[in-house]
């Protein structure tokens, strides 16, 4: 891509609504414009990274052999009526009438929706198990929308929702996906802790959240410091084999990990040595339910057994916030110049630098360098403008894209080029062909 033909609307200024530095650089850097308090437009930088962390979560879940489907975001409050929440969800659900009078809602989660496309077309346990899930916008009318993308009120979320036969199969689905949330998180470069937490309004008695660790968190956290130490890495994970999945969730469960919700000053004191006891804040970025038959037994999801018996199916639905993980990775990923991005979730690969548009040699070595990086797989941003060059490092700095190429007219002269890591600011000479080849 070229700058010069792209829509990256950069910001001079720091404007004065960001309180924190993600939602500050998000609008800076041209990834977001505010359309209403805490809904957003994603303009095409932001896009492209919240597509990046979507195709992630789908890999993901489809590698754990979770299906992906699309539902509405809007839904009829009659579905919300059997279970009981069309009431109880309270001032948080924005409700309105169709120009029938008929009471519609647009959804801050699914669990109404998905029991009842499951009580359509499933009535044996033979077709169990299964789960489903989409990705998807919620609205959730938020008392204080804030911190841009954090807490919003539109906001794009993964809702995965499991149908089992048993408590047993139930509990490894959930267990399936906190092994599946753990690697998602670990390839965008967070570490995001599971910590016990309180189930609100989903209801049900076993649940955890995701942490990422951050100053600017809003819940307070209590744990072990072994916790974000722990790593699942590139070990092989099956997801049929309920041994090793449940085996790793209690490799990252068993050290005292949990919210202010759940927190016990007892139990963190006997079970964590005084020196590992840490105190902080987090960014919930997902949670994950085991809330056995309470949507199912409301709602009439049944299912024979092998002995003819009907049984409500057992359910448990698990949420990851695609959109806040944005504002979470830049918490967690930036410097005074701008953002750093990982290079599993970075909008593009790497950013080309001309430093002397117009000189013909540096302009046909700028065009070499974008078609090997394209011909290598790679998605390059190259800086095409008619600029100072001090304003082009600015722009890179604050879109933080992990490598910046460089090229001029004396590095030419020697046949090398400039390569740049954002991350440790640490300049390399080389010849364009190695700087390509180091890119990944
Ligand atoms: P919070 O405690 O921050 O209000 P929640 O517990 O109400 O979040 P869940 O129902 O668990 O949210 O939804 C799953 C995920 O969706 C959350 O872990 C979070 O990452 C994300 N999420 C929830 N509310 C918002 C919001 N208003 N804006 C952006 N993301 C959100
Ligand atoms: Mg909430
Ligand atoms: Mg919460
Ligand atoms: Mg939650």
């Amino acid at each position: 891509m070229r700058l010069s033909r792209y829509f990256l609307p950069v910001l001079k200024e720091n404007p004065s609504e960001a309180q924190i530095a993600s939602h500050r650089l998000m609008l800076r850097a041209g990834m977001i414009k505010q359309e209403s308090a805490g809904i957003y437009a994603w303009l095409p930088l932001g896009y492209k990274v919240l597509r990046r962390l979507a195709q992630i979560v789908h890999e993901e879940q489809e590698r754990a052999g979770h299906i992906p489907l699309l539902m509405p975001t809007l839904q009829s409050a009659d579905l919300w009526r059997e279970s009981g929440r069309y009431d109880a969800y309270g001032p948080e659900m924005l409700r309105f009438k169709d120009r029938h009078d008929r009471e519609m809602l647009y959804g801050p989660t699914n669990e109404e929706m998905i029991t009842d496309i499951f009580r359509t077309y499933v009535s044996s346990y033979k077709d169990l198990p299964v789960t489903l899930y989409q990705i998807q916008w919620k609205f959730r009318d938020e008392i204080r929308p804030r911190f841009g993308v954090m807490r919003g009120r539109e906001f794009y979320m993964k809702d995965g929702y499991n149908f089992d036969l048993t408590r047993e199969d139930a509990l490894h689905a959930y267990n399936r996906h906190m092994v599946s949330y753990l690697r998602t998180y670990e390839r965008m470069g967070l570490t995001a802790i599971p910590m016990r937490a309180d189930s609100g309004p989903i209801g049900g008695d076993n649940t955890h959240e995701f942490l990422v660790l951050a100053q600017t968190g809003e819940s307070e956290v209590f744990y072990d410091a072994r916790v974000p130490e722990l790593k699942l890495g590139e070990r092989a994970v099956d997801y049929d084999d309920r041994e090793q999945v449940a085996g790793i969730c209690k490799e990252f469960t068993t050290l005292y990990a949990r919210t202010d919700e759940t927190h016990d000053v007892k139990v963190f004191e006997d079970q964590v040595p005084e020196e590992h006891r840490r105190v902080g804040r987090g960014i919930e970025v997902g949670q994950i339910f085991y809330f056995g038959t309470k949507y199912s037994e409301a709602m009439g999801a049944v299912v024979t057994t092998p002995d003819g018996r009907k049984v409500p199916v057992e359910m448990g639905s698990h949420g990851i916030g695609v959109s806040r993980l944005i504002g979470a990775l830049i918490e967690a990923n930036h410097d005074e110049k701008g953002i750093i991005w990982p290079e599993g979730v970075t909008p593009f690969h790497v950013g080309i630098v001309n430093l002397k548009q117009g000189d013909s040699a540096t302009d046909a070595a700028c065009d070499s360098i974008h078609a090997a990086l394209v011909a290598a797989g790679l998605d390059p941003l190259y800086d095409d403008r008619d600029e100072r060059a001090g304003s082009k490092f600015a722009t890179m700095d604050l879109i933080g894209l992990p490598w910046r190429i460089t090229v001029g007219p004396r590095g030419l002269a020697n046949n090398v080029v400039e390569l740049t890591s954002r991350r440790t600011g640490k300049s390399e000479e080389m010849s364009a062909a190695a700087a390509v080849a180091r890119i990944k």
